[in-house]
């Protein structure tokens, strides 16, 4: 018998060179990098990936089985099942005022990520510029890079709250602009954007005739008295905004993997034709547990807010008094903590606590301009587990003070 042919041990090729420059130009998140060096310890209390502490709530996770009890285990039409997209239609109507048209207005995709995906894809041309205000959630410049286009990043600022800055958008502004990308409430920032801002950027989106895509999958986690603006409901906003949502979030269904487009019809139309040709349909299982999070989800919604408040002002309240300066956050689940004050970058900080005491935040620089020097700490872990990491965070703190 004759021996199995060998795996050729060394390469004349790398496999790099193979991958096309779009990708190869496409630099690793800096989240990924970091959890790959957390999940080869032990012992780590992690204060970094944005993902919520909480399984599903039992009842949309029982309509996921009953979905699957009941041999719903085929495609769906692709831009979702009807049943969510009324669902999602109804939820808005009721939220926010906002209506969409089911049949033509709204496609289901998988999750936040695919829809980001799908509009920077769908809209921007090569060299087209896709203005984003900054920190913000790592695949944004991607997303756009991805398409060929160019993120174009604008900062914002601590003293400022990190708050949407209309003056700097404008002047970001060129022949080349196609796009704002907007995310509020904010990861990794928490902070929230004022209707006034979003109102003068959506003005800036009139008179330069841009298309404003609004990711609002943070859209429930809100705290205090903070009322969540949904862009496409701001005076001009309606047929110029594409509205991203999720379920990821709101309802502690990052595995189930779905979220959602609303928008003009034209341009649903021409995501659908993409999204046919990439995904063919959002899992099945997932969109009928989405319906009933809809329909019964609320009470744990509220529940899970209550619980990520009382998370949120032991983080802020206990990074103040170690001596690190803590804007107040009004949404999402993060706090974005300032650790230049230490001395140390972002990343020398994050990378030392993480060897020294064990505990693992994510560098500020890894969400764009304006991120240098903070640290992201997520508060969808439970409280005793911050209350620990904290306890390591103000020792480690201590003996690093200049
Ligand atoms: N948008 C923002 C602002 C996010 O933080 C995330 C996840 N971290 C997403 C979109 C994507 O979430 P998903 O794909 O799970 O819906």
């Amino acid at each position: 018998m004759s021996a199995a042919p060998s795996k050729p041990q060394t390469s004349t090729h790398s496999p790099r060179s193979y991958l096309s420059n779009r990708v190869t130009s496409l630099k690793p998140s800096g989240i990924r990098k970091f959890f790959d060096i957390v999940s080869t310890m032990d012992n780590v209390i992690s204060l970094g990936i944005g993902e919520p502490d909480f399984t599903t709530p039992d009842p949309i996770l029982e309509a996921g089985v009953r979905s699957l009890r009941k041999g719903e285990t085929h495609y769906t039409s692709n831009h979702g099942l009807i049943e969510l997209r009324r669902a999602i239609a109804s939820h808005l109507k009721k939220l926010y005022g906002v209506e969409y048209d089911p049949q033509r207005e709204i496609i289901v995709t998988v999750g936040g990520s695919e829809a980001l995906y799908l509009t920077a894809t769908g809209l921007l041309n090569p060299g087209d510029e896709m203005i984003i205000p900054t920190p913000c959630f790592v695949a944004y410049q991607a997303e756009a890079h991805m398409a060929g286009g160019v993120p174009v990043e604008v900062p914002s600022t601590m003293e400022n709250n990190f708050a949407l800055d209309p003056a700097a958008v404008r002047a970001a502004v060129t022949p080349r602009s196609r796009a704002i990308l907007l995310g509020y409430p904010n990861n990794p920032t928490g902070a929230v954007a004022p209707r006034e801002a979003l109102t003068e950027v959506i003005e800036i989106a009139e008179e330069h005739d841009l298309i404003v895509v609004s990711d609002e999958i943070y859209d429930r986690l809100v705290y205090g008295d903070h009322q969540h603006v949904c862009v496409p409901t701001l005076p001009g906003a309606y047929h110029r905004t594409l509205l991203l949502g999720g379920f990821s979030k709101d309802y502690a269904m990052t595995g189930w993997r779905i979220g959602f487009i609303a928008g003009p019809p034209d341009i649903i139309e021409g995501l659908v034709r993409l999204h046919q040709y990439t995904i063919m349909s959002a899992p099945t299982t997932a969109q009928s547990a989405a319906i009933t999070a809809l329909q019964e989800g609320e009470p744990f919604v509220k529940q899970m807010v209550g619980e990520y408040d009382r998370r949120r002002r032991l983080m802020v309240e206990k990074f103040n008094a170690m001596g690190l300066p803590t804007f107040e956050p009004k949404g999402a689940f993060y706090t974005f903590p300032k650790v230049s004050v230490t001395g140390m970058t972002d990343e020398e900080f994050s990378e030392k606590l993480l060897h020294e005491e064990r505990v693992a935040v994510v560098p500020g620089s890894a969400f764009g301009a304006g991120g240098e020097g903070f640290v992201r700490a997520c508060y969808a872990t439970a409280y005793d587990q911050i209350e620990e990491a904290l306890e390591r965070i103000a020792r480690f703190v201590e003996r690093h003070a200049r």
